[in-house]
């Protein structure tokens, strides 16, 4: 990976490839591994998830079970930041503290160890993409239980037609490319 080289957002929204009526039909799923297949593109995202915040300046990134597993680490190396996953239900070895939120048919549980950072941490959460908001929202629910400073939701991809930033009133949300 080269974090070294700039690569301009409408490269990175041409290599994100849609795949219609998966994992269901009617789902238009935005897959972003041709963009992880190309160094060259993948470092320059993890530059961009990162931008505006300096070394120093969080404490951890925290990643979303699972694509937000792959840029969570890639940017908390960026930024020299710890890295911190938040899991699905029964995956997390340790106590922890859990979150449950609505899909549009039942419901989803997500989970953080109750040891995972301190009180103030300053924290950037990232996934790799916004939809019903109905995750992230879970997941800053918990960083809150765990007393972090959340400066940050950043996603690569937002359905801004799903309006999922009105579930994240209250706190800074950068997402690169929309659709
Ligand atoms: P939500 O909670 O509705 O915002 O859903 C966000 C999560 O679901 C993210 O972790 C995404 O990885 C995944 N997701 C939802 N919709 C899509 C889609 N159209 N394409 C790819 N991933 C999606």
């Amino acid at each position: 990976m080269s974090l070294d080289q700039i690569v301009d957002i409408a490269e990175l929204k041409a290599a994100i490839r849609n795949v219609p009526d998966f994992p269901i039909p009617g789902i238009q799923f935005k897959d972003i591994t041709p963009v992880l297949g190309d160094a060259r593109l993948f470092g320059g995202l993890v530059r961009h998830l990162t931008s505006g915040f300096e070394r120093g300046e969080v404490d951890a990134v925290v990643g979303i079970d699972a694509r937000g597993f792959i840029f969570g680490a890639a940017a908390a190396m960026d930024l020299n930041a710890a890295f911190v996953p938040i899991r699905k239900k029964g995956k997390l070895p340790f106590q922890t503290h859990e979150q449950s939120y609505d899909l549009e048919y039942g419901s989803n549980t997500i989970a953080i160890h109750t040891d995972a950072m301190k009180p103030g941490s300053r924290v950037l959460l990232i996934d790799d993409l916004l939809a019903t908001g109905g995750t992230a929202a879970a997941a800053v629910a918990l960083l809150k239980r765990l007393g972090a400073e959340v400066l940050h939701v950043v996603f690569f991809i937002e359905l801004g037609f799903l309006h999922g930033r009105d579930k994240l009133s209250g706190v800074p949300v950068r997402s690169l490319v929309t659709y």
